[in-house]
C-alpha cells in the first residue's frame, strides 16, 4: 500500500470528508490516517448495566436502545435530549451540538453501543455526547474487542463527524492494508528490544486484541518516533563533524593574550577556565564547532563568548554575538567597549533602532572588513549582513532555536563558522538530551565567588507595607531595586494598566526628589527603553518598574531586591531568570514574591520550588513536571520537538535508550552505508534536508 496516497482515494471519504480530515485533523494521505493514533481503547467485551450505573467510572459501554429524541430550551441554550434503555433501566442521553446528524441517524428499532464517561444531574444519570455505534448484523458481532477512541474536534463533530467515523476509515484502510509495509528500524534494535514490528504495531495501535498488544504497539511507537529524533540529530552531528572542513583557529594571539594580560576583570573561574579550552580545542580540530554552553544566571557566560571570540580575531576572522532583545544587545555591546577599552578593536552595535543610514554604513564597514566584533538581535541572520570574514557566532540566551535555523547561520560563510548557542535557562537532561541532540555541550556549573545565594521569601499583599519599608532599607544602603509586573501579551492594555496602577502607587511611596523611577515596558520605543535602562544601570534611579522585558540578561550588579508581582502568573524558569538579575555583586540580595492570597496547588509548588532553591537545574526539572507535557507546546511549535506518541518526561528511560543505541550505530557506521542501516539512511533521505547529503551520498 502506498502511503503517500490521497485520502480521498480511501473508501468512503468523499470530498466533503476528505475536506474535514485534512482541516480539522491534518490528515492528507493513507498514511496521515494510519498514523492518526486512538488515545484510548474502550473494551466492547465489557458492557455494563444501567442498574449498575456508577458515576465514579470514568468511561462505561452500555448496550441498548434509544428513543424520544426531544429538543430541549433552557435559558439561551438547546440540548438535544434521548432516552437510553437497557432493559435494566434508563439513561438521559445530551447534545448540546450536532443535533441535526442525531436526529436523521438514530433509530429507535436499532441495539446501539453508547459509552461515555457517566455522570449525575441531580438524580438523573446521564451520558453528554456519548460515543454511539450501531449493534447491527455487520458490525454486530465482535470483530474488535477494542474500540478506539480518537481525538475530534468541535467542528468536525457538527458535521457529523465523530471518533467513529475515523475508526471506519481505520477499519478500512487497515483491511486493504494486506502486505507488510516496510521495517523502518534495523533487525538488531527490534530483536534486542524485543519491539513489535512495524506493520503489526501499526495495526495494534488501532485495532489491538489484548491490551497487552496496544502497550507493545504504543512502545514499539515511540521507541520509533524518539529513534529518529535522535538519528536525525545526531546524524547531523556526525555529518558535520565527518565531512564539513571547520575554520582552523591554530594560534591565540595578542589580541586574547593583551585583554588577557591587562584588561582581564577579575580572575576566571574554574568553570570558566575549562569552558574556554573546550571551545579552543573545538576550534582548531579542522572541525566546524557547534557547541551549547550552559551556565545558570550569573555565571560568565558573557566572559567566555568574549575571550573566545578574540581567538577568532587573533586568527583574522570576525565575531558576532547575536541577542534576543535589544536591550540586551545594547548592553553587551557596552560591556564590550569598556572591556575592550584601549585595545584596538573595532565593535559595533547593529540593532533596529538605528537610522538607516547608520545601519547602512555599519553593514558596509562590516564588509570590508572594518568591524572586527558585530554585536546586535535576529537582525545579523538578514541576508543584507555581509561580513568580510565571519569565523565565530555566538548566541546569546536563546534556546528556541532548532537546528533548521541555526544551519541559516552556518551558511553566512564557507566553510561555516563556529558556532556557540549560550543559554541561561537550564534545561532538564532529557530535554537536552533531546533538543540539542546535534550539539556538544559544556557546563558552567560554578558561580565566581563571593557570590550569596538570592534569598527567596513569598508574601501577600497585606506585607505591601513592611515591604516598601524593606525597599527603603536598600535603597538607603546604596542598593536598587527591580519592581517586575507579568506581562502575558505585550498587546493587552491590562497588563500595561496593572504597570501603570503599580508605578503610581510606588511613585506615591517613594516620592521624587528623594527617589528617582524608572519604568520599561514593550510599548515603548527601544531609545526610551535603552535611555531608561541606561539611567538604572548608573545608577541614576533607585527603582525599576518593569514587564518582563528585563528578564533576560540584564546587567546591573547594584540591584539587590527583585519584587515580582503577580508571580504566581509566570512561569518557574521564567521566575528564576528574574530572580538572576540580582545576587550579581557581592551584596546579598533578595527576591520577593508577591502573590494573591487564594493560589492553586500548581501555583503554590512553584513558589515553593523557588523559596527552596537557588538551583537552576532543579528548577528546571521541577519546571518540566509541574507544566507537564501538554504545555511543552510552545516547543512543540517551533519545530522543535516534533513528538507525538513519546512523551519526554514520561518517557525519560526510552529518550536514553534511544539515544545510545542511535549513538553506538553512528560510531560503528556513520555515513550509513551498511546494508541493515539501508532503512536508516532511506529515512534521513525523505525526511531532512536533501543538500545536506550532497556531501556524503
Ligand atoms: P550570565 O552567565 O548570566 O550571562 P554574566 O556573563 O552576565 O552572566 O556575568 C554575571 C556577572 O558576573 C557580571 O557582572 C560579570 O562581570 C561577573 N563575572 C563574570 N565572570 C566573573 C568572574 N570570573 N569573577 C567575578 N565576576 C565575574
Ligand atoms: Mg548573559
Amino acid at each position: 500500500m502506498e502511503l503517500d496516497r490521497k485520502i480521498i482515494y480511501l473508501k468512503g471519504v468523499g470530498p466533503q470528508k476528505a475536506d474535514i480530515l485534512a482541516k480539522e485533523f491534518d490528515i492528507h494521505t493513507f498514511g496521515d490516517l494510519l498514523y492518526y493514533f486512538p488515545f484510548r481503547m474502550i473494551d466492547r467485551s465489557h458492557v455494563s448495566k444501567v442498574a449498575d450505573f456508577n458515576p465514579e467510572e470514568p468511561y462505561l459501554v452500555f448496550r441498548g436502545r434509544i428513543n424520544n429524541l426531544t429538543t430541549v430550551t433552557s435559558g439561551r441554550t438547546t440540548r438535544l435530549e434521548a432516552t437510553f434503555n437497557d432493559g435494566t433501566g434508563n439513561l438521559t442521553l445530551v447534545w448540546f451540538q450536532g443535533h441535526k446528524w442525531i436526529r436523521e441517524n438514530i433509530r429507535s428499532n436499532v441495539t446501539y453501543n453508547v459509552m461515555g464517561k457517566p455522570t449525575l444531574y441531580g438524580n438523573i444519570l446521564q451520558l453528554v455526547h456519548p460515543d454511539i455505534e450501531p449493534v447491527t448484523p455487520e458490525s454486530g458481532h465482535i470483530t474488535h474487542p477494542f474500540m478506539p477512541i480518537y481525538h475530534t474536534s468541535e467542528k468536525a463533530k457538527n458535521r457529523g463527524f465523530t471518533t467513529r467515523t475515523i475508526a471506519r476509515y481505520t477499519e478500512t484502510l487497515l483491511g486493504q492494508l494486506t502486505a507488510s509495509l516496510p521495517e523502518t528500524l534495523p533487525a538488531t534494535i527490534l530483536v534486542k528490544h524485543h519491539l513489535m514490528g512495524r506493520t503489526s504495531a501499526l495495526r495494534n495501535m488501532h485495532y489491538p486484541a489484548t491490551l497487552q498488544d496496544w502497550q507493545q504497539a504504543i512502545f514499539r511507537v515511540k521507541f520509533e518516533e524518539l529513534f529518529f529524533h535522535q538519528l536525525e540529530y545526531q546524524f547531523s552531528r556526525t555529518n558535520r563533524r565527518n565531512h564539513s572542513t571547520g575554520l582552523i583557529f591554530g594560534i591565540v594571539g595578542d589580541r586574547f593574550n593583551n585583554f588577557y594580560n591587562q584588561n582581564l576583570p577579575f580572575p576566571l573561574t574554574n568553570a570558566q577556565k575549562r569552558v574556554i579550552k573546550e571551545i579552543r580545542s573545538d576550534m582548531r580540530s579542522g572541525r566546524q564547532m557547534n557547541r551549547l554552553l550552559q551556565g545558570d544566571v550569573g555565571s560568565g557566560k558573557t566572559l567566555v563568548a568574549l575571550l573566545t571570540m578574540l581567538i577568532a580575531l587573533d586568527n583574522g576572522f570576525q565575531a558576532c554575538l547575536m541577542a534576543p532583545t535589544e536591550i540586551l544587545a545594547s548592553q553587551h555591546y557596552a560591556s564590550f567597549k569598556k572591556m575592550l577599552n584601549g585595545l584596538n578593536i573595532n565593535v559595533e552595535l547593529l540593532v533596529g533602532a538605528l537610522k538607516a543610514k547608520q545601519k547602512k554604513d555599519i553593514k558596509q564597514r562590516l564588509e570590508d572588513g572594518n568591524i572586527n566584533i558585530l554585536i546586535g538581535t535576529h537582525a545579523l541572520i538578514e541576508d543584507s549582513v555581509k561580513f568580510a570574514r565571519l569565523g565565530y557566532v555566538v548566541i546569546d540566551e536563546q534556546h528556541r532555536f532548532g537546528v533548521e535555523q541555526r544551519a541559516k547561520l552556518w551558511q553566512k560563510s564557507t566553510p561555516p563558522p563556529h558556532i556557540l548557542v549560550m543559554t541561561a535557562t537550564p534545561i532538564p537532561r532529557t530535554l537536552a538530551m533531546t533538543l540539542y541532540a546535534d550539539l556538544d555541550c559544556s557546563v558552567i556549573d560554578e558561580l565566581p565567588p563571593g557570590r550569596h545565594p538570592v534569598l527567596t521569601v513569598h508574601a501577600t499583599d497585606t506585607k505591601r507595607a513592611m515591604l516598601f519599608n524593606f525597599m527603603r532599607q536598600q535603597i538607603a544602603q546604596g542598593r536598587q531595586v527591580y519592581v517586575v509586573y507579568p506581562l502575558i501579551n505585550e498587546s493587552e492594555s491590562l497588563d500595561i494598566k496593572d504597570l501603570m496602577d503599580g508605578y503610581e502607587s510606588i511613585s506615591r511611596s517613594f516620592p521624587m526628589p528623594q527617589y528617582q523611577l524608572s519604568i520599561v515596558h514593550g510599548q515603548m520605543s527601544a531609545e526610551a527603553k535603552a535611555y531608561e535602562m541606561d539611567r538604572f544601570k548608573r545608577g541614576e534611579t533607585h527603582i525599576m518598574v518593569s514587564t518582563t522585558v528585563i528578564e533576560v540578561g540584564v546587567d546591573v550588579p547594584n540591584a539587590t531586591v527583585m519584587v515580582i508581582e503577580n508571580a504566581e502568573r509566570f512561569g518557574l524558569s521564567q521566575l528564576h531568570q528574574l530572580r538572576g538579575r540580582v545576587g550579581r555583586g557581592g551584596e546579598q540580595s533578595y527576591c520577593i514574591l508577591m502573590t494573591k492570597d487564594d493560589l492553586n496547588r500548581t501555583s503554590k509548588q512553584r513558589i515553593q520550588t523557588m523559596c527552596n532553591t537557588n538551583d537552576g537545574f532543579v528548577i528546571a526539572e521541577a519546571d518540566l513536571r509541574l507544566r507537564g507535557p501538554g504545555d511543552l507546546q510552545g516547543l512543540q511549535q517551533s519545530g522543535m520537538l516534533n513528538l507525538k506518541v513519546a512523551d519526554i518526561v514520561d518517557d525519560e528511560p526510552l529518550v536514553r535508550i534511544t539515544r545510545d543505541e542511535v549513538y553506538s550505530i553512528l560510531e560503528q557506521d556513520p555515513d550509513l552505508n551498511l546494508p541493515e542501516n539501508a532503512p536508516l539512511k532511506h529515512y534521513l533521505i525523505k525526511n531532512n534536508d536533501p543538500h545536506q547529503w550532497d556531501k556524503i551520498s
